[in-house]
């Protein structure tokens, strides 16, 4: 990778080439500062349409790609990004404003995800062999792949939409979100080191370049990652040619906390699932229901972990938690609390001294919060988290499912056996006992109701990425 500097130029890649953007620049904003901190090439639809051009003739030879070649360009994307791991994890910083730890722990898990990608295998299913005939059914690649990927998670988002698409064969055109382009713009730099022209495009823009992407005839499949709203949006798109879609939402996930579950234990874990990024994580615990028994202390623990918390810049080694991501989340978040306050809600922390610059926010955790507040009713997505009160947990599992949402949910117990029973009933994709917002290469993940359509990771994710085709074999 050519570069001096880590911020030095930050171009599209269309049909192997570093370009320009026909539209100009987009300013990247530092969420720490509220200030530019680089810019980076800003495409127009028509370098889309060469995008998807360069894209579509480079995918006939991809497929011909042998397995174990791809797994071994894989190993060498993956060693890529040990490579520039510390400047990947700066430039999250950056653009996201996550403590750099955090950021560390992000590039690591880009590395892990994409070995992991590498050593999958697409399994031949054999539906008959008999003297007359063998029937197999295979996975063949679908083409290519849009990538629209959002500004809590960059680089890692990137690699679980990105890896498992080239693993299967496909080709990709990455759409990383226009407030956080820069780690997935290297990123792709990486990936075109091993890759033939076409491979891997980027495309970066605000306002038009998504739908010319992921509306675009020669796109096979959309794999999507951010607000309901715009999945939706995708979907009415996508019906035109019957695409693929892999689309993971928003979530407004629950944990129940129930009478025998040990606070002391569970406090801090229930902290950091629930401001993991500062609340900003589809996956993030964002309503829990705790007991009356253990309301209160639970409550004050929450708030004394929150109240620990030191809040700034991500790049000073002292922080522990960052800002907002962007100006519009900021607003969003600071209105649900004061709406919430005002309702009658009861803030039992946030009250440390922010930095003036920035888009920071304080950990705050509400308590006597009424169940129709939209703090609760809907994804928050930043560092605020309401407590509400239950006493029969058949009444904390009807409010927790009470929700279009469904992408996880959580119960904490020190008996297991109980919790799973009771996780069971709840009504979603992922459900975690005594943990939550825990996401693994090799555990599928995906939500239901309006929290998306399909899953990622595992084989099921990989599956994702092909099309069945049965082959038959007559023997007589
Ligand atoms: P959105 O979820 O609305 O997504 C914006 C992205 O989608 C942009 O890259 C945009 O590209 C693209 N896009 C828009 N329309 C289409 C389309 N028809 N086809 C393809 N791509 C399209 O993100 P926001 O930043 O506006 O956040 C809104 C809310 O979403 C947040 O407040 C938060 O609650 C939630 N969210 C959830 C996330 C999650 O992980 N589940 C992640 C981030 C946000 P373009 O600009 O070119 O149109």
């Amino acid at each position: 990778m050519q570069q001096a500097n880590m911020l030095n130029e930050f171009k599209l890649i269309i049909g192997g080439q570093l370009c320009s953007g026909e539209q100009g620049e987009l300013e990247i904003i530092n969420p720490a500062t509220g200030l530019t901190a680089a810019r980076c090439a800003k495409a127009s639809v028509e370098q889309v349409n060469q995008a998807v051009s360069a894209a579509k003739q480079a995918s006939k030879a991809w497929q011909m790609v042998s397995h174990d070649e791809r797994k071994s360009i894989l190993n060498k994307i993956a060693d890529g990004i040990e490579k520039h791991a510390e400047m990947l994890a700066e430039l999250v910083v950056l653009e996201q404003g996550k403590p750099l730890a955090l950021a560390q722990m992000e590039v690591q898990g880009a590395i892990g995800w994409t070995r992991y990608a590498a050593a999958m295998d697409l399994p031949v299913e054999i539906i008959e062999d008999s003297e007359a005939k063998r029937i197999e059914r295979h996975r063949q690649p679908l083409g290519v792949v849009a990538s629209i990927t959002p500004w809590n998670w960059p680089l890692m988002i990137a690699v679980w939409h990105i890896m498992p698409a080239l693993r299967a064969g496909n080709v990709v055109i990455s759409k990383p979100s226009e407030y956080t382009p820069l780690s997935t713009l290297r990123l792709c730099e990486i990936i075109q080191q091993e890759v033939p022209a076409g491979v891997i495009s980027i495309v970066v823009g605000a306002g038009e370049i998504g739908e010319a992407l992921s509306s675009h005839p020669d796109v096979q499949k959309v794999v999507f990652t951010g607000s309901t709203r715009t999945g939706q949006r995708i979907m009415t798109g996508a019906a035109q040619q019957l695409k693929h879609l892999t689309l993971e939402l928003g979530g407004n996930d629950a944990g129940i906390v129930l009478p025998d579950a040990n606070i002391d234990e569970i406090a801090a874990k229930i902290f950091n699932t629930a401001f993991l990024n500062a609340g900003q994580t589809c996956a993030a615990l964002k309503r829990l229901y705790v007991h009356e028994s253990q309301y209160d202390a639970l409550s004050q623990k929450l708030a004394d972990i929150a109240n620990a918390q030191i809040v700034g810049d991500g790049m000073e080694s002292s922080t522990t938690f960052g800002p907002v991501q962007n100006q519009m989340q900021y607003n969003k978040v600071k209105a649900l609390i004061a709406e919430a306050i005002e309702q009658g809600a009861k803030a039992l922390s946030g009250q440390q001294q922010l930095p003036e610059q920035g888009y920071f926010i304080a950990p705050t955790i509400l308590t006597e919060v009424s169940e129709s507040c939209r703090v609760v009713q809907e994804e928050q997505f930043g560092p605020v988290l309401p407590i509400l009160k239950y006493t029969d947990i058949n009444d904390a599992i009807a409010r927790a499912n009470d929700s279009e949402f469904g992408l996880g949910g959580s119960i904490w117990s020190s008996d297991i056996k109980a919790a799973q029973v009771y996780a069971t009933q709840l009504q979603c994709g992922t459900v975690w006992v005594n943990t939550h917002a825990e996401v693994l290469p090799h555990a599928p993940f995906g939500g239901w109701k309006m929290s998306g359509l399909g899953a990622e990771f595992g084989l099921e994710g990989l599956l994702e990425n092909t099309i069945g085709q049965t082959l038959h074999i007559s023997k007589v």
